[in-house]
């Protein structure tokens, strides 16, 4: 539930109600708005009463919180969430780029494509250095020497660095290296894992799982939030459907669904929910016509030489040609693309439009 404190409450009205939420065996979110102080009492609250706090000095009002993904909830705060990515942020009118290699590979690939994708505009560098692959017989990832070259591209190119994390036993080691911690699809619901990532304070990009409900995606960044973490960006990245002419169907209506139902941030990959790069332009495009906060987007310097994902990444001068493409989408919907690094936003940081759903 929701215990909003009136605009005078003091510092000490507030301590109490604070100590009866724990004495209830529940836990306590602060939110401090710009007039008052909202206290979220989350866990387990069918046995409390939410009268006693009603009777409690300085409350105003007691909302229950009805969708079970308490944190996540819209209801839970009226503002969207802003995830600070290096000098940018996701989830304010700016749509945000992140663009790099499905894996890291080497040394002059990653810094090469670190370079590329800076020149076209990404805010940030994408790169996995622990792979998720469906065969154990194919390229795992470059693993700590990858992280390595991460660093190194972030230190020449000043890019922030996304990076996955494929098991509680690597989160302090990618955290370390990583400005972002990318959650795979496979490991939506691995939750010691979100939990472990729930004791960082690191942005976390949660990818959907390919067979996995809005709902149970919310339930998977609750994991997260309730252990404290909450800067939690959600991505859609293409669901298993009976359609076999795309690697993944781009659930696009989860962007608008998300918006409606969370204040987190929604980015999409069109590169994993298509699977070809003749159709990652087209539906980025449509990411940002629906109202998605960012894109992530692998790109490749050389696609037919890729050790994994080749067929669905761009080269750098079609990525380029994509983020002109999504400038001008954003602004036919009244957003922008967040300016190259380096850069400082024409007018304010953030004009506060945000498209309607
Ligand atoms: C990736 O981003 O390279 C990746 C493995 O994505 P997903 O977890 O969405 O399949
Ligand atoms: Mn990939």
């Amino acid at each position: 539930m929701l215990i909003v404190m009136q605009k005078d409450a003091t510092p000490q009205q507030v301590e109490n109600v604070v100590a009866r939420v724990r004495s209830q065996g529940l836990s306590v979110h602060l939110s401090q708005g710009a007039e008052r102080v909202v206290i979220g009492a989350i866990g387990d609250d069918r046995a409390v009463s939410k009268d006693q706090f009603m009777l409690l000095e300085g409350v105003d009002r007691v909302l229950p919180i009805l969708r079970p993904y308490k944190l996540a909830s819209r209801e839970f705060s009226d503002q969207d969430t802003r995830v600070k990515i290096g000098d940018r942020e996701v989830g304010g009118s700016a749509v945000l780029l992140i663009a790099g290699p499905c894996s890291v590979e080497s040394r002059s690939q990653i810094l090469e494509i670190a370079h590329a994708v800076r020149e076209a505009g990404a805010h940030a560098l994408r790169g996995g250095a622990y792979k998720p692959r469906t065969s154990p017989y194919s390229f795992q990832g470059l693993g700590s020497e990858g992280l390595e070259l991460l660093a190194e591209a972030r230190a020449a190119t000043g890019l922030p660095v996304v990076t996955e994390v494929l098991a509680t036993e690597q989160v302090q080691q990618v955290s370390e290296a990583a400005d972002v911690l990318q959650i795979g699809a496979r490991n939506m619901q691995n939750f010691a894992l979100l939990h472990a990532i729930g004791e960082t304070r690191k942005p976390a990009l949660l990818k959907r799982g390919m067979s996995a409900t809005v709902e149970e995606l919310l339930m998977a960044a609750e994991y997260i939030l309730s252990h404290g973490n909450r800067q939690v960006i959600l991505c859609e990245r293409g669901i298993r459907t009976f359609e076999t002419a795309t690697r993944n169907t781009t659930d696009i209506n989860a962007v608008p669904v998300l918006k409606s139902l969370t204040h987190l941030p929604v980015m999409l990959d069109p590169s994993h929910s298509t699977g070809l790069w003749q159709f990652v332009t087209p539906v980025a495009r449509a990411a940002v016509a629906a109202g998605a906060d960012g894109l992530i987007i692998e790109v490749h310097p050389h696609p037919e030489e890729a050790l994994s994902d080749g067929s669905q990444s761009l080269k750098p001068e079609r990525f380029a040609e994509l983020v002109r493409q999504v400038r001008a989408i954003a602004e036919a919907v009244g957003r922008t693309v967040a300016p190259p690094l380096g850069e400082s936003f024409p007018q304010e940081r953030d004009n506060g439009r945000r498209p309607q759903f």
